[in-house]
């Protein structure tokens, strides 16, 4: 007998396919069987069905393999579960190489790969023939082999799935649309369909290419858009057979698997088609686009240099199926910030079949524990604001972002496309000056200054590259003279209200409640003790508190601080970003520059270390906060934006006779590590406490009412052992450069991964931050008992490992008023 249409449910996910039924399986798994998932067609008939099926587990942050790698586990073991074939082969997977810059990536990935527990061998390019017969090698440098990799069956596999959940209670309901969210209190309440509506605690938006759509009917951002997405699948191939490994040669943007005893041949073209530019049609069912041999054309010679046979097989079909692309390649999870009990697993990026077995866990886990259980940073939907979804900036966007999946992986890689997007009021200053621009969180900013006569334009390397004298000009200005940095993308957020002390000082882990004019480095933990933000909050008055943390945490940050905010506590929080830029003035001559400007008291007794004062600074009023991030002297000036450029022409004229420099964001990254200063989402995570990280003193543990993730903190405490630890680490050689994200050696055994790294002019060779891990302990005789090694790219280079920054400020002076701590950039 049929059952009759549900009218409620705990969870409601809207999309049957691979990502909706692995969150409906995963739901189950962990007790949460009352599921309703609907899906407007068939199961998997949207981007899952026409999927290439390739599972490669490695990505460049550790938590996004460990997701690819349960997904490697569970797809091998499901059959078994549920009886259904997923197609899973574990054929393994190789990577070749046509250039030596390529074949560093390969290597550095191996380190990392190693590191994260992935088996993974350097190959030379006969090896990979031998284990890929059908491949011509003359022009291959060498090779990487990881036998753990596989391919599946994407629409086996999503059946296969949504049994599992269906097994353990869920209903899996096929032709029904979901038309609207239903919404009340700020919370998601439910669905309306064209069968009915739902009530429901919580809502699932997995609607995969419709997601943004699906947001948009309760206001929530979903920032993506699609793209043609092209394979072709050819007759039978002599040398293929179905054990051959999964084969990609990025440096021609190409895949290979193999089907039928013949090859499947796709790619990811440096310039993408956008689609859908006008809306995914709703009966967009098991469809494919028109096939366009000239946007394939590219492939297809790669394909031809790398399988000659392919001149001669014949092309059996041709597969042009659009998909989502993001802004930045990664997919998009987590609860709303706009509204509660409303998530979002969308925007797979081509790596939704490879992604959907971790990502379907951790987004349950998120549900069930109404947080995350890891780190989760690079695909959280917090890292988007609601003007990253204007449509034209996607579009223009995404024909970039889908070539990155084999575009070289340059070390501070920039992306091109869609910009400028956001401008800093100094912006046309700063360009005048010779400023090359990076990018971040859509902001354009400043990273280095060419000389007169150079081009502000960045050559990737691995090695030096064309800016590194200008950082050393920068870095040399800020700690011997002064430096100007344009950091008006920090996020400010303003937090007021009768409670507003009580209810920060709840969220802060360090003391918040001090006297009006104090500015506080504190660390925002979750109840695992991690960290979910690093800033400083100002007291400007009783009720009255501005925080500026990172740029890429407005949305983050205000999400996490709204949430803590009990219910009915009088407090507001409003984003002022935009009311007010930032120019940090930092160097033991900006107490010279500014006294030049303003009649406030700078002395160190009358603008002491950790305050902030409200200042005339030539014609502006403006905040002035006693910080830096840099380890030197300074200020950063917080000023309202129309008074900016003035505020900085009037910095110029005082600051001339002083050396005063304009500095980017690629020498305060130095400059920072260089004196240990840890940053949010490198260093500092939300699997990393402060014990772990080296900032207990920026924690106040026994400040009365406690703080959020004190628990966690005592617990790690009576452990009496830390078995993690953020060490700072230089290279005995000056020559090579660090980039982050190298093995870390000790006794020649893999020890750790470093988080961030930079050239240090100042102490003349690479410097890096690294997270150190071993079981057994990472104390002081560990850590200065051991013999240490970086392996960059195979090679590995001699380290010395600090507990305390290497870097000392030279003069008496700058000594006293070195600055201890200061929120990420
Ligand atoms: C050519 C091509 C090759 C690919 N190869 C690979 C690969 O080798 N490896 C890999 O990992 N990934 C690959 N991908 C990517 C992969 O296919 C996708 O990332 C993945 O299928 C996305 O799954 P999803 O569940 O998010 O989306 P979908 O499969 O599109 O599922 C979303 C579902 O939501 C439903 N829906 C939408 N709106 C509503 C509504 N209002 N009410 C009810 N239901 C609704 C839709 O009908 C749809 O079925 C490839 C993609 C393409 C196009």
């Amino acid at each position: 007998m049929a059952q009759e249409f549900p009218t409620q449910a705990r969870v409601v996910i809207v999309g049957g396919g691979i990502i909706g039924c692995s969150v409906a399986y995963h739901l189950t798994k962990l007790g949460w069987t009352d599921v309703v998932l609907l899906e407007q067609g068939q199961l998997s008939g949207g981007t899952t069905w026409h999927a290439a099926g390739l599972v490669g587990q490695l990505r460049s942050h550790a938590n996004m393999t460990s997701l690819i790698k349960y997904s490697t586990q569970l797809y091998s073991e499901l059959e078994a579960e549920t009886g259904l074939a997923t197609g899973w082969k574990n054929c393994g997977s190789l990577s070749v190489a046509r250039t030596a810059d390529r074949m560093t990536v390969l290597k550095r990935t191996a380190a990392s790969a190693r590191a994260q527990g992935v088996d993974i061998e350097v190959i030379s390019a006969k090896e990979a023939q031998d284990l890929w017969p059908v491949m011509a090698i003359d022009d291959l440098v060498g090779a990487v082999w990881l036998p753990g990799d596989g391919k599946a069956n994407p629409t086996d596999l999503t059946q296969s799935l949504a049994k599992g959940a269906r097994n353990r209670g869920a209903r899996v309901i096929e032709r029904v649309r979901v038309t609207g969210i239903k919404t009340k209190d700020g919370k998601a309440t439910g669905v309306s369909t064209d069968k009915g509506d739902i009530a429901a605690e919580i809502v699932v938006n997995c609607a995969g290419q419709w997601a943004r759509k699906v947001g948009a009917m309760c206001g929530v951002t979903v920032p993506l858009h699609s793209a043609e997405h092209m394979y072709i699948v050819t007759g039978k191939i002599e040398g293929v057979h179905p054990d051959l490994p999964v084969m990609r040669d990025p440096d021609g943007f190409i895949y290979f698997k193999e089907e039928v005893g013949g090859l499947v041949m796709g790619g990811f073209e440096p310039e993408a088609k956008p689609w859908g530019m006008k809306g995914i049609p709703d009966d967009f069912e098991f469809a494919l686009l028109p096939d366009d041999w000239d946007q394939f054309e590219i492939l297809m010679q790669n394909a031809l240099v790398r399988v000659p046979q392919l001149e001669t097989s014949e092309v059996k079909k041709f597969y042009n199926g659009p998909e989502s692309f993001t802004a930045d390649n990664n997919f998009i999870l987590g609860e709303a910030p706009e509204l509660k009990n409303f998530y979002v697993g969308a925007g797979f990026n081509s790596m939704g079949i490879a992604s959907a077995g971790g990502a379907g866990k951790a987004l349950a886990e998120w549900i069930v524990n109404s947080a995350p259980t890891m780190d989760l940073w690079p695909v959280d939907i917090r890292r988007f604001a609601g003007f990253n979804n204007n449509p034209r900036w996607l579009h223009d966007r995404v024909k970039e972002t889908l070539g990155l999946h084999y575009a070289m992986p340059w070390p501070n890689r920039e992306l091109d496309t869609a910009r400028p997007f956001r401008r800093s009021p100094l912006y046309d200053r700063l360009a005048a000056k010779g400023a090359c621009f990076g990018s971040k969180m859509g902001w354009e900013r400043a990273n280095w200054f060419a000389a007169s006569g150079e081009k502000p334009e960045t050559q990737y390397s691995f090695g030096r590259q064309n800016w590194h004298d200008a950082v050393k000009r920068e870095m040399k200005a800020t700690r011997e003279a002064a430096g100007i940095f344009d950091q008006t993308s920090f996020a400010k957020l303003l937090v007021q209200g009768r409670d507003a002390a009580s209810a920060l000082n709840r969220i802060c882990a360090a003391d918040i409640d001090v006297e009006i004019g104090r500015s506080i480095y504190t660390g925002l933990l979750n109840e695992r003790g991690g960290y979910e933000s690093d800033l400083t909050v100002m007291r400007l008055g009783r009720d009255k508190f501005l925080i500026v943390t990172g740029s890429a945490q407005a949305v983050h940050d205000a999400d996490w601080i709204n949430k803590n905010i009990p219910d009915n506590a009088h407090v507001t929080l409003t984003d002022v970003t935009s009311s007010y830029s930032v120019l940090a003035l930092m160097g033991p001559r900006s107490r010279d520059v500014l006294a030049r400007l303003t009649s406030a008291d700078l002395s160190n007794v009358g603008f002491p270390f950790a305050t902030i004062r409200e200042i005339d600074i030539g014609y502006a009023t403006a905040y002035a906060n006693r910080m830096t991030y840099v380890g030197e002297l300074g200020w950063e000036l917080i000023v309202p934006s129309e008074f900016a450029v003035g505020v900085y022409e009037a910095l110029h004229e005082a600051g001339r006779e002083f050396g005063l420099t304009d500095c980017g964001y690629y020498a305060l990254e130095a400059l920072r590590i260089e004196k240990g200063f840890r940053a949010w989402s490198r260093e500092l995570t939300p699997d990393v406490n402060p014990f772990e990280a080296g900032l207990a003193f920026a924690v106040s543990m026994d400040k009365p009412g406690g703080f959020i993730g004190r628990e966690a903190l005592v617990e790690a405490k009576a452990k009496g052992k830390l078995t993690r630890r953020i060490v700072q680490f230089t290279l005995d050689d000056e020559a090579p450069m660090l980039w982050g994200g190298e093995l870390i050696l000790r006794d020649g055994k893999p020890v750790g991964e470093v988080r961030s790294a930079a050239y240090g002019h100042t102490l003349g060779c690479s410097v890096a931050l690294g997270l150190l891990d071993h079981a057994d302990g990472v104390d002081k005789a560990f850590i200065e008992g051991g013999r240490y090694e970086i392996d960059l790219a195979g090679e590995r280079h001699a380290a010395t490992a600090h507990l305390k920054a290497p870097y000392d400020p030279k003069s008496e002076r700058v000594k006293a008023d070195s600055t201890e701590l200061r929120a990420a950039a």
